[in-house]
């Protein structure tokens, strides 16, 4: 597991401390260091895949597990009858910072539509 140099392989890791509000084996959820909303946390899985292009067939139960984690978080957090957005950026056009794999789980206020 995990990739010289990724930062969410080292979160994944405990190389490098988060706020983790959802572990299991395979999955890893925390706080983002730079919340867009009240409620705003990254899911990853510990296993670095880079961008939600690469995904294959094999990982369909990983994606789904991802989702459930969300949800359950959702629930945790409150949002889950307000209203809250799941968000995956992928490449370029779509902002992504950080090439390791990862929900946005965002909540807590409303947004827009059409996003920016
Ligand atoms: P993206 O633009 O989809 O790649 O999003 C990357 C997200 O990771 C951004 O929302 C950042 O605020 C967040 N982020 C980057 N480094 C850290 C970190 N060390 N701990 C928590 N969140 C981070
Ligand atoms: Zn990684």
């Amino acid at each position: 597991m995990g990739e010289g140099g990724c930062i969410f392989c080292k979160i994944a890791k405990k190389e490098i401390p988060s706020r983790i509000v959802f572990e299991d084996s395979r999955i890893l959820a925390f706080e983002d260091l730079r919340p867009q909303a009240p409620v705003h946390i990254l899911i990853i899985p510990k296993h670095h895949i880079e961008k939600i292009a690469d995904i294959e067939e094999d990982d369909l139960g990983l994606i789904g597990d991802l989702v459930l984690a969300a949800r359950n978080i959702a629930k945790e957090k409150g949002v889950d009858r307000s209203g809250y957005r799941i968000v995956i950026n992928c490449n370029k056009d779509a902002g992504q910072e950080v090439l390791h794999l990862h929900l946005h789980l965002l909540g807590g206020r409303k947004f827009t539509w059409p996003p920016g």
